[in-house]
């Protein structure tokens, strides 16, 4: 038994572009072939999305499902943060190369065919993120068809967790 992650949280993409450079990066090949921006390489800030938080029902917002937050502009920063402490029955949450909880996922699409993740992989993350303290996530994509029976390692934070606790109380 497992929960379906991409079904619990809201993408909110404030900012589209990314500095890091991974060569494998899913969001960049999203974003050129939609050509949402010119150039992935120099992210652009869209503050008309802000007004998604002004839900009353609680959400799990991701807010840097194209971006990297280490690669926000600080004047961007603190426009979201000053709208997200307006809006605190939602949870925010924040992809960046520096992690507070590691979400491990094995390759998707065409590429799943050339690059097949291998659990001692999955192990050694695992491992490396405990030794830090860092919760660990095994997505959904990973754990029946990488890890076997394994039990999943599916850790996440308290704050999320009483998020969803509260959804439920709310008619969709
Ligand atoms: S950090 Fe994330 S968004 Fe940035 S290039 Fe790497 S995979 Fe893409």
């Amino acid at each position: 038994m497992y929960v379906c992650i991409k079904d619990q949280i809201q993408n909110m993409n404030l900012v589209i572009g990314c500095t890091v450079g991974c060569p494998y990066c899913y969001a960049r090949n999203n974003v050129k072939r939609y050509h949402m921006i010119d150039d992935f390489s120099k992210p652009e800030f869209f503050p008309n999305k802000l007004r998604l938080m002004e839900k009353r029902r609680p959400q799990n917002f991701l807010l840097t499902g194209m971006s990297d937050l280490a690669g926000w502009e600080p004047a961007w920063r603190e426009q979201v943060f000053a709208k997200m402490a307006e809006n605190p029955q939602h949870q925010f949450l924040f992809l960046s190369k520096r992690p507070d909880l590691l979400d491990i996922d094995t390759m998707t699409g065409p590429q799943s065919r050339k690059v097949r993740t291998a659990p001692e992989w999955v192990y050694s993350l695992t491992e490396q993120a405990h030794a830090l303290h860092i919760p660990v996530f095994w997505k959904e994509d990973l754990v029946a068809p990488i890890m076997g029976g394994d039990t999943p390692v599916q850790e996440l934070p308290d704050a999320y967790n009483k998020v969803l606790e509260e959804q439920k109380k709310w008619h969709k």
